[in-house]
C-alpha cells in the first residue's frame, strides 16, 4: 500500500548514520522549539520527596526514562495510521539536549502514611515556589502547563489519579495535573493518568462513555486485549474512539474535533522520534545481548555486534536491528535474527518497560503477545549507551 514506509531509509554515509540515531537509550523527548507564553501547552515532571525521608538519589533519573517511555508510547500511537506517517509526542520542559527536565521539590509535614491529596497540595505549593514571580505569573504558568506529579514520599493512599474534565476539553488549554505514588510510578501508570487529564474516563454504568476508552492495559480493558492494550492509546479504534491523527471524513472525530487527543495543544506533530542505539544488557548477569549464527545471545558487553537500534516502524511496532539484521519471531515462536522485511509480522514488537528495582528493565514482546523473549535464560534487558 503506498506510504505504508515501514524502515527508515538507508543513511547514505556514516556521519549521516550517526545523525539518524539517537546514541543515549534514554533517548530526546520531541525537541521543543518555542517557549512560554507562544499559547502552547507543556508537561512538567515533578519529581517529589518527603524533606529528610532518605529516598534514592536516582528519582529524577527514573522519572526521565519513563517520560521518554510515554513520549515513544504516543509516537507509536500515531504511527498506527501508517498511511499518513503522522508523529504524535508530548511537549515536555526540556534542557538544550531535548532531554526532559525534572522539577525536582520536597515536601515538609507529611507523615509516611499520607493522602494523594495532602502530598498534591504540598507539592503544588512546591512548584509554585520554584516556578516564582508573583502570583499572577504564577497563574499564568500554571495555566499552561501540566503537572506529571511522582511521589516518592513514603506511603501515598493510591497509585495514580488525575484531574479530567470532559471529553469536550480533550483537544484544548485545559492545565492541572497527573499523579503516581512510586510504587505504580512506570509508563503503563502515567500514561494511563495522562489521558484521563486530557479528557477521557472509564465507562459509566450505562456505557455512555464508551466502555472503558481509556484502554492501556492498566485497569480492566474490555476493548482489547494482549500486548497492544498496554502499548499504544486507543488500542481498540471502535466507535469509541479518543485518537486519531486524520480522522477519515465524516467519522464521529472529525466531526467531534474537541473529542480528539490527538489534536490537543499539549502534543507536538511534527517531530518524528528517531531510532535509538542501545545494547541490550541483561539485568541479571549484566551481559550483552549479542548474536551468533543468526541466532541472539548472551556475550561480554566488550566487542563489536552489540549496539542494536531501536525504532518505532510504519505501524507503532518496535523494531529492533542488529548488524542490519532484524529481530524476527520464527514459526516455532524462537526469536532469530533475520533480512529485514517491511511489513513482516514476525518483525513487529513491543517493549514493555519499567521492569526490576531501578524500573530500568524492558522486556521484548511479539505483537501477538506469548511470553517475553528470553536468550540464555534472560528476559530482562537495561538500555545502556552502546
Ligand atoms: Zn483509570
Amino acid at each position: 500500500m503506498p506510504g505504508w514506509a515501514d524502515e527508515v531509509p538507508a543513511p547514505r554515509s556514516a556521519a549521516e548514520a550517526a545523525a539518524a540515531v539517537d546514541t543515549d537509550p534514554v533517548g530526546a523527548v520531541a525537541c521543543d522549539d518555542g517557549e512560554d507564553g507562544d499559547g502552547k501547552g507543556r508537561y512538567q515532571a515533578v519529581y517529589v520527596q518527603r524533606a529528610g525521608g532518605g529516598q534514592s538519589a536516582e528519582g529524577p533519573r527514573t522519572v526521565q526514562r519513563v517520560l521518554w517511555d510515554i513520549d515513544q508510547t504516543f509516537e507509536a500511537s500515531a504511527k498506527r495510521y501508517a498511511g499518513f506517517d503522522d508523529s504524535r509526542r508530548p511537549r515536555m520542559v526540556q534542557d538544550e539536549n531535548c532531554r526532559p527536565s525534572v522539577m525536582s521539590v520536597e515536601v515538609s509535614g507529611l507523615g509516611e502514611e499520607h493522602s494523594m491529596s495532602e502530598v498534591r497540595d504540598l507539592a503544588q505549593r512546591a512548584v509554585d515556589e520554584k516556578v516564582g514571580g508573583t502570583e499572577a505569573e504564577q497563574e499564568e504558568w500554571n495555566s499552561t502547563h501540566r503537572k506529571l506529579f511522582f511521589y516518592d514520599t513514603g506511603k501515598p493512599d493510591g497509585c495514580g489519579t488525575a484531574g479530567a474534565p470532559g471529553p469536550e476539553s480533550r483537544a484544548d488549554m485545559h492545565s492541572g495535573w497527573a499523579e503516581v505514588s512510586w510504587g505504580c510510578t512506570g509508563e503503563s501508570a502515567m500514561t494511563h493518568e495522562m489521558i484521563h487529564q486530557f479528557g477521557v474516563t472509564h465507562c459509566d454504568e450505562d456505557k455512555s462513555q464508551g466502555n472503558d476508552p481509556i484502554c492501556r492495559g492498566y485497569d480492566e480493558t474490555p476493548r482489547c486485549d494482549g500486548p497492544r492494550s498496554g502499548a499504544v492509546l486507543d488500542c481498540g479504534l471502535d466507535t469509541f474512539r479518543y485518537f486519531h491523527p486524520r480522522p477519515a471524513k465524516g467519522s464521529y472525530l472529525a466531526e467531534h474535533p474537541e473529542e480528539n487527543v490527538a489534536r490537543s495543544p499539549y502534543l507536538m506533530r511534527n517531530r518524528p522520534a528517531k531510532p535509538v542505539a542501545t545494547s541490550l544488557v541483561d539485568q541479571e548477569s549484566g551481559k550483552c545481548l549479542a548474536a551468533k549464527g543468526g541466532s541472539p545471545v548472551l556475550a561480554d558487553c566488550e566487542g563489536d555486534g552489540r549496539t542494536w537500534v531501536r525504532s518505532i516502524g510504519g505501524r507503532g511496532y518496535f523494531k529492533l536491528k542488529l548488524a542490519g539484521k532484524c529481530l524476527t519471531r520464527s514459526e516455532g515462536g524462537a526469536a532469530r535474527l533475520a533480512d529485514c522485511k517491511a511489513g513482516a509480522a514476525g518483525q513487529h514488537w513491543w517493549m514493555t518497560a519499567n521492569a526490576g528495582e531501578n524500573k530500568d528493565g524492558y522486556q521484548v514482546v511479539h505483537r501477538s503477545g506469548g511470553d517475553p523473549v528470553t536468550v540464555g535464560g534472560a528476559d530482562t534487558f537495561v538500555m545502556r549507551s552502546a
